[in-house]
């Protein structure tokens, strides 16, 4: 039986690690999905190596993937693009509710495989997996209610003008490893019903719900070379991908040096298509009118769900000076209580993402922090990436550990006296992609709301997603919208015409 037969029929974490064992010394190893066929990898020069996060065991193979390769795939993706862009909406919605369907069939497989490669709990992989689905339903929707803009020009009623919208052409999709289903599908998803066709470049360090998702759009009958799924990693295939003359589009979503060297790559490119969605290193801004009882589980899951490995967790918590004791030890407690290793909260990603976040937890012990839970883990890890979340205090505002994005299980805590004092401490980050706001004064959640530099600003709230409004950052965190007709733009080419009948 092939490979993706085999791992597309298990459906707990028990059996996954059953077949696991069963394989010996052998990985899984993936195969490139081009014209909806999956590829013979037999004869691929190069493999990477991806591990279970919990026990930092070989898990999978990853072919690394050449700029023949990925030439390939652009080549099926150019030769399906004059029949797809031409192909009804309503087709495209049916096909989009087939590929939903297909993987909501096959949700505990899923939910399955992106626990175990990516190390986040079954339950939150559960959530991802339904984010998915409803990514695919929400744009096989949107496409048949979209209206345009028709009128006839003032004063003149025999010219008419309306807006013409056309697909873009082929795109390069490229994701990271933190969400790696929910945030691929956020991308092939309105590819695919605005009517591009496209190459999809998955994270090398979490590739296996691509793999499946693969399958799920040839069982779903997407005609061959819509959407290709080509394995490898960013300086190869990404890259190769970026470059691409053919490719007219980029939907780029990981960290901000990433994306300033794709931004680089396409400057002479004017009429190519670019978004890019970064990092952050979001603020959550706590005012002395909240419920503890309520604020202290919101704080801690914004920091710490999958392990803060969500570009939108709250690192920084600002709390006003006159609640600042009380919120910190019932905020201490609460984690230490909530979040235990192995129940709540799963390993980091991968041993070169453990190192990263071990470093700055190092650099905080070196500049004098107060650890009020957590501390530096050890740095050669035998059994898995597990780091304890950490809260952090003592903290200088220009300390690394504050300002940059470190990704993982790290909060650090101050506090301020003012609103002004809060909104210039949230604001004084060169990232701007949420925050989150802690407050009942209603007045406040709007002074203070309007002025945070962030796409994204959530009161009394946390991860609240609505497809149809805009996602996205400010500053570093990057440049344009996804979701609902912001997604339009990115897939689509605008054209007014003038009728005059
Ligand atoms: P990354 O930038 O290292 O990699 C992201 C993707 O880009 C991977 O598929 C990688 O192979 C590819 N890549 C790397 N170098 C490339 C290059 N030169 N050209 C083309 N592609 C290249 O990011 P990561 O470590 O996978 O993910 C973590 C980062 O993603 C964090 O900074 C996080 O904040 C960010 N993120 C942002 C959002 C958002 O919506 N703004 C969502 C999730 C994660």
């Amino acid at each position: 039986m092939d490979l993706i037969s085999q791992i597309w029929e298990i459906g707990s974490p028990e059996s996954a690690r059953d077949y696991l064992t069963s394989l010996a010394k052998e990985p899984i190893r993936l195969q490139n999905f081009i014209n909806n066929k999956f590829q013979d990898q037999s004869k691929a020069s190069s493999w990477i190596d991806s591990f279970d996060p919990r026990s930092g065991k070989p898990l999978a193979q990853i072919p690394r993937s050449t700029t023949s390769d990925v030439d390939l795939a652009v080549d099926a993706a150019a030769k399906a693009f004059p029949s797809w862009s031409q192909v009804s909406r309503q087709e495209r919605s049916n096909i989009l509710l087939r590929i939903a369907s297909v993987i909501c069939s096959k949700k505990e497989v899923f939910a399955t495989w992106e626990s175990i490669d990516q190390g986040k709990s079954l339950a939150r992989a559960k959530v991802e997996v339904e984010r998915a689905i409803s990514n695919f339903r929400y744009f096989a929707t949107y496409i048949l209610h979209d209206e345009g803009s028709v009128r006839f020009i003032d004063g003149q009623s025999s010219t008419l003008t309306y807006e013409h919208r056309s697909p873009v052409g082929v795109f390069g999709l490229i994701s990271p490893w933190n969400m790696p289903l929910y945030l691929l599908t956020w991308k092939i998803a309105p590819c695919i019903a605005f009517g591009c066709t496209g190459v999809a470049k998955p994270s090398e360090v979490t590739s296996i719900s691509a793999f499946l998702l693969a399958e799920a759009l040839r069982q779903a009958n997407l005609p061959p070379g819509v959407m290709n799924i080509i394995f490898g990693d960013g300086p190869r295939a990404g890259s190769a991908l970026v470059k691409c003359p053919r490719v007219r589009g980029i939907s780029f979503t990981g960290g901000t040096s990433t994306g300033i060297q794709i931004r680089r790559e396409t400057v002479t490119d004017i009429g190519k298509h670019v978004s890019l969605e970064l990092g952050g290193k979001n603020p959550t801004l706590i005012f002395d009118d909240v419920n503890l009882a309520q604020a202290v589980p919101l704080a801690a899951s914004a920091a710490f769900e999958n392990s803060g490995q969500i570009c939108l967790c709250g690192s920084r918590i600002y709390v006003q000076s006159n609640i600042f004791d009380s919120f910190l030890s019932t905020f201490v407690e609460y984690v230490k209580e909530n979040y235990q290793l192995g129940q709540t909260i799963g390993p980091v990603v991968s041993r070169e993402h453990y190192a990263k976040v071990r470093s700055y937890l190092k650099h905080a012990q070196e500049e004098g922090a107060a650890f009020f839970t957590g501390g530096v883990p050890e740095e050669d890890p035998k059994h898995g990436y597990w780091i304890a979340p950490a809260v952090l205090g003592n903290l200088p505002h220009d300390s690394r550990v504050m300002r940059e994005e470190i990704f993982g299980p790290v909060v650090s805590i101050c506090s301020f006296e003012t609103e002004e004092e809060a909104i210039q401490l949230a604001n004084d980050n060169p990232n701007g992609l949420s925050s989150v706001l802690l407050t009942q004064d209603v007045s406040r959640m709007r002074r203070v709301g309007e002025r945070i530099d962030a796409g994204l600003v959530w009161v009394n709230c946390w991860l609240v997603r609505e497809l149809s409004t805009a996602f996205g950052g400010m500053k570093s965190s990057g440049v344009g919208r996804e979701g609902g007709a912001h997604s339009r733009d990115i897939f689509t080419n605008l054209r007014t015409i003038h009728l005059l009948m």
